[in-house]
């Protein structure tokens, strides 16, 4: 096992009612910058519990992040957080609200270009602290110090991270799950599924721990993804993709093991130039990147195959081609779509992934740096139909 430091510091506050918790977890006197998106959660009675929970204490809104959110859309935040004294933010919603909190918490005290945190790995100083609660289990982001923020006018979707802009609280309230499109709860399933094979289809490194927990996390996701689309109002289940999807990026099933995320950053080109959903782009990367890297992740691929499927192939050849065709079709099961044709797009696409994958300097992804531009350039090809 590699050496590693870990530390979560995001309390989880996970259940029925528990938003009524928060108040208590706000540093006293703070002003606080309500942050949400499109509005779901004023349809859904979340925001009335939120405010009905910040009683008392005094706080501004930020309202219309979007899906991915933008750095054009989040930069609108700054003066807010400046002209209201902001120094604590609630971020109420999916991934991308989060995200976006963690790009203002981080770009608040920050002297020159925010975007320089995305674009440059710029350090940044006093972030302001985070809290979250959490309408939509994908991407672990409520537990995580992980941002991904768009820049519309290049194109460009960029990733940071650093502990200190991980919420110090987070609700994981299932109910709150229940009104959420099918289309999320799809998504939401492959992407925390994705979080979990970046982090454990690597090699090598004796890890049983982590593998254990990986896989409990897997089989818990295949089990309950396909009831929370047949039964959206079960709460056991959506109890469970909601913890499964929190665990599967908090950090403890990557600590000292080789972690891959070559499909995520290839996916993120796939979102910044077309617009597909995250967990879109990871369904059509994941399954040829597995075919293509199926040398180097044999034994990995075998273990998924043995201890997730519960395959019994007795030749191992047949076992790891069948581990990543069930891959493949667990994603169509959850109705994401697995193809780059299946989203309208010509095979030129390819071209134009491949310039942003240069542009952004990915000329050495995995785990061993030996996915070049070549072999991302076959594996969207080996997707493409
Ligand atoms: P999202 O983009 O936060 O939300 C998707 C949609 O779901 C929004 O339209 C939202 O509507 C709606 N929604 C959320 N909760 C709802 C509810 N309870 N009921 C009804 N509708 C609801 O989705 P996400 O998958 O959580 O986040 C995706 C982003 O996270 C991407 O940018 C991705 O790159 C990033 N990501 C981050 C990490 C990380 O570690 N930080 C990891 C993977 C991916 P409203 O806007 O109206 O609320
Ligand atoms: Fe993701």
């Amino acid at each position: 096992m590699y050496n590693f430091e870990f530390k979560n510091q995001t309390e989880i506050l996970f259940g029925k009612g528990q938003t009524a918790k928060i108040a208590k977890r706000i540093p006293t006197n703070a002003k606080v910058l309500l942050m949400y998106g499109g509005g779901s959660i004023k349809k859904n009675g979340v925001y009335d519990d939120v405010v009905k929970a910040l009683e008392g204490i005094s706080y501004a809104e930020f309202s219309g992040v979007e899906p991915n959110p933008t750095f054009e859309t989040l930069s609108k935040a700054f003066t807010i957080i400046k002209d209201e004294g902001i120094d604590f933010i609630l971020a109420v919603g999916g991934g991308s609200v989060i995200d976006g909190a963690k790009f203002l918490a981080a770009g608040a005290n920050f002297e020159g270009d925010p975007w320089h945190i995305l674009e440059k790995q710029a350090q940044f100083s006093n972030p302001l602290p985070i809290g979250a609660v959490l309408t939509l289990p994908a991407t672990g982001s409520e537990s995580n110090g992980n941002s991904v923020v768009t820049k519309k006018a290049t194109q460009q979707k960029l990733a940071f991270g650093h502990p200190s802009v991980q919420p110090i609280f987070a609700v994981l309230d299932p109910e709150y799950t229940f009104t959420l499109p099918q289309k999320q709860i799809s998504n939401g399933t492959v992407d925390a599924f994705v979080h979990v094979i970046e982090q454990y289809l690597t090699f090598p490194v004796n890890s049983p721990i982590q593998d254990g927990f990986a896989e409990s996390i897997l089989k818990t996701l295949i089990q309950e993804g396909p009831k929370a689309l047949e039964n959206p109002k079960d709460y056991d289940t959506r109890a469970n993709v909601m913890w499964a999807a929190t665990m599967a990026l908090n950090g403890l099933i990557g600590q000292g093991v080789p972690q891959d995320w070559a499909t995520h950053m290839i996916g993120h080109e796939l979102t910044a130039l077309f617009g597909l959903d995250h967990a879109q782009t990871l369904a059509i990367v994941l399954p040829s990147l597995m075919r293509k890297q199926k040398q180097q992740k044999f034994q990995k691929i075998k273990q998924l195959g043995r201890e997730v499927f519960k395959f019994e192939h007795e030749s191992e050849e047949e076992l790891v081609d069948e581990t990543i065709a069930a891959t493949q079709a667990f994603f169509e099961q959850m109705q994401v779509k697995t193809r780059i044709s299946d989203y309208g797009l010509e095979k030129s696409a390819i071209d134009d992934i491949m310039a942003k994958l240069e542009e952004n300097g990915r000329f050495k992804l995995g785990e061993h740096g030996d996915i070049s531009l070549d072999v991302s350039k076959e594996i969207l090809e080996m997707a493409y139909a």
